[in-house]
């Protein structure tokens, strides 16, 4: 089972409240070869949410507000899925501060990118499983 970020699968989850649709995520859903999870959503944030960006091990929204402890209990209770789903692979949204994978803003929502991954990505690459994010599909 892979596990893959809600918003490639047409779910309208990401901070503007909409989805960023992929083709070959959507086939997998459909197969039911994929589970689906938005991390920001399962810590607890809104839809649509202020965007927020990682700085100094933290997550800070564009109006300064510290939302690190959101982010991180949403990559928990979604690492739990992908645990309890047996997955040992993930497709995740390039860039964001929770899946991006290898690459990320840089805190200063200016649209730079830094090496880094998400809150989430992370934890997954801890526990050992695999994540690419659509870019590479
Ligand atoms: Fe998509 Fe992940 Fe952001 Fe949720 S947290 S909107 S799944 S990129």
């Amino acid at each position: 089972m892979i596990i893959v970020s809600a918003c490639l699968a047409g779910i309208k989850c990401n901070w503007e409240g909409k989805s960023k649709p992929c083709q070959k995520v959507l086939e997998l859903v459909r197969d039911g070869k994929a589970v689906t999870v938005c991390p920001e959503q399962l810590g607890g944030l809104g839809t649509p949410r202020i965007p927020a960006e990682q700085i100094d091990g933290k997550v800070i929204t564009k109006e300064g507000r510290d939302v690190t402890s959101e982010f991180n209990k949403g990559a928990l209770l979604a690492l739990n899925v992908a645990l309890n789903n047996r997955c040992d692979k993930s497709i995740l949204k390039s860039k964001s501060p929770s899946c991006g994978c290898d690459l990320v803003y840089d805190g200063s929502f200016s649209g730079k990118l830094i090496e880094g991954d998400g809150v989430f990505t992370k934890l997954l690459k801890e526990k050992g499983i695999e994540v690419i994010s659509e870019k590479e599909l």
